[in-house]
């Protein structure tokens, strides 16, 4: 537990997943507030009940749980504090507590159709599987109310909600202008990258979300408010944010221009990307290397450097220039 000062403090919390530990935040104000819910697993709990004790709280002293975006590492253990009634986030957050299993299955629909548009060999078998058995990890219930960009913390009238749409479409951050205080969930770490990954939309037949072109909105949104501490969902805390976004951009546009060298060569489809690009790792995790080449290509073709064309069920991706 770290005090960060006498109405915040940061719990870190275990996780069984390759990013390592998770920080919760606790606010102190008008309601008792916990700010993310970490993973739902008894060590997860454990760690919980033994830093709140250490600032002299119970797991029913909570009063209410802000969730900074639906991912199993954030929402886990929000059925296990008795006398939270209220639980807030974006409304997409609702659909994965909910545990919906009508939006689960578009989702999975989705990428069926999306992977096949990608070039991706059927023996890569979608999504689904893995989906599911995250959601073990994940919270269940429902959320009272929704966040959205402005509003106030109930109870916490100095912090207010940032979109931060990129990693997830449901994320949103939270920042203190008096205190140049930003909880950033995972939109802004100082050693790990944030992945901007591809989601389903939320309506049948409605197009995907470029979610890099947004991250780099949610970025640069970042970098216009003053910011003395950046207070993350995982690793340290940290103040240089300018130098974190700069190198956020500097790395994504290193990509972006490998991923245009490659097209100089002739038409690709993304899979193909993704194995010149990730020669080992596209194997064993097709959908973060997918995200990360249709990030790049996203961003190439917003800046109008490279075009796509559909041949039969299949994209196609060329430089703008390639055959003139
Ligand atoms: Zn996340």
């Amino acid at each position: 537990m770290k005090i960060i000062n006498n109405s915040l403090f940061q719990l870190t919390v275990p996780t069984p997943f390759a990013v390592g530990d998770v920080h919760l935040y606790l606010l102190k104000g008008d309601s008792l507030t916990l700010i993310d819910a970490g993973v739902k697993t008894k060590k997860a709990f454990e760690a919980i009940q033994v830093q709140l004790k250490e600032i002299g709280y119970h797991p029913r002293d909570i009063e209410q749980i802000i969730l900074t975006h639906h991912h199993p590492d954030h929402t886990g253990l929000v059925e296990a504090f008795p006398r939270a009634k209220e639980i807030m986030g974006n409304g997409l957050v609702d659909l994965w507590l909910r545990k919906d299993e009508q939006y689960f299955k578009r989702y999975e629909d989705f990428f069926k159709d999306y992977f096949r548009r990608c070039d991706i060999p059927p023996h890569f078998k979608g999504i689904g599987k893995k989906l599911r058995s995250l959601m073990h990890y994940a919270g269940e219930g429902n959320l009272t109310s929704f966040l959205d960009e402005g509003d106030r913390l109930p109870g916490h009238q100095n912090w207010q909600v940032i979109n931060t749409k990129g990693h997830a479409q449901s994320h949103i951050s939270f920042y203190n202008e008096t205190e140049k205080l930003f909880i950033g969930g995972d939109h802004l770490m100082k050693n790990i990258s944030s992945n901007p990954v591809i989601e389903a939309p939320v309506l049948e037949g409605e197009q995907r979300a470029s979610p890099l072109l947004q991250y780099r909105d949610s970025l640069r949104r970042c970098e216009s408010l003053e910011i003395s501490h950046l207070l993350p969902g995982h690793g340290e805390i940290f103040t240089n944010v300018s130098e974190v976004v700069q190198a956020r951009f500097d790395k994504q546009e290193k990509r972006a221009a490998h991923v245009f060298e490659l097209l100089q060569s002739g038409k690709h489809t993304a899979f193909q990307l993704c194995q010149s690009i990730f020669p080992t790792r596209y194997e064993t995790q097709i959908d973060l290397t997918l995200s990360e080449v249709v990030g790049q290509l996203d961003y190439l073709q917003a800046r109008g450097m490279i075009r796509k064309s559909a041949e039969g069920e299949m994209d196609f991706y060329e430089t703008a220039t390639a055959g003139e």
